[in-house]
């Protein structure tokens, strides 16, 4: 079934990539495994997947510690400052950097072990209060030049999560949001690449609005459970 959803990814996020004049080499697809157990990553490792995303920093210490292929482990769940030491030895990327509380915690545990960090900043584009991430403008591009300056840290991007809705008005306004917003930093003089953005449901408007990175779960194993 794994590798069947997979297919049917492919091809949705080619045919996108035609539709838009976009490369397919220039979106990584993120497999979000978060609550998924080690088998099921296993069968996702030999179908080519390196991309893991997993939102706890336990559940992704455990699994790095018991996978021994090498992956690119993505970060993209809300971080706290006590849970930063789980996770600095396994992330690629951390997508989920929402203050410079929690920047400077990241900094100076890869400053512990001669790491530099690649991070995005989550910005709330939904205005949905149960969505973490930075909102205002001002503060977003404060936070963004003071992780510029930090000598651990390399500022790639943005992420945000659109609204949970069928509208997809709403959804694609999420996303010209963070898109604007990447402009308005680079323009500040920031050196911005990634979007991180689309989810099982919204993808291929993700892919039309400039994604680079997609954060795809459901479509690739059904439904969660928990
Ligand atoms: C769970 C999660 C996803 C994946 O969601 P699906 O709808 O299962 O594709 C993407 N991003 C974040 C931040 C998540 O927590």
């Amino acid at each position: 079934m794994i590798a069947q959803n997979l297919n049917i990814i492919e091809e949705k996020i080619s045919e996108t990539c035609l539709k838009t004049g976009r490369k397919r080499h220039e979106i990584k697809l993120i497999v979000v495994s978060k609550t998924q157990s080690i088998e099921v990553l296993k069968t996702a490792i030999e179908l080519g997947i390196r991309d893991f995303g997993e939102n706890k920093a336990q559940e992704l210490k455990e699994k790095a510690e018991k996978i021994s292929e090498k992956i690119n482990w993505h970060f993209i769940g809300h971080l706290q400052t006590n849970k930063v030491k789980y996770i600095i030895n396994f992330t690629e990327y951390i997508h989920s950097i929402d203050s410079i509380k929690i920047a400077d915690e990241v900094n100076k545990r890869a400053e512990s072990i001669k790491k530099v960090q690649k991070i995005l900043l989550e910005v709330n584009t939904s205005g949905e209060n149960t969505k973490f991430g930075l909102t205002n403008e001002l503060e977003l591009l404060k936070t963004a030049e003071y992780c510029a300056k930090k000598k651990n840290l390399s500022l790639v991007g943005l992420m945000t999560m659109a609204p949970f809705t069928r509208e997809e008005k709403l959804i694609r306004k999420s996303f010209i949001r963070l898109r604007e917003l990447k402009e308005f930093l680079n323009s500040s003089g920031l050196e911005l690449t990634e979007l991180s953005m689309g989810m099982s449901n919204d993808y291929q408007i993700a892919i039309e609005e400039g994604a680079t990175m997609l954060r795809i779960g459901t479509a690739l194993f059904g439904q969660r459970n928990n």
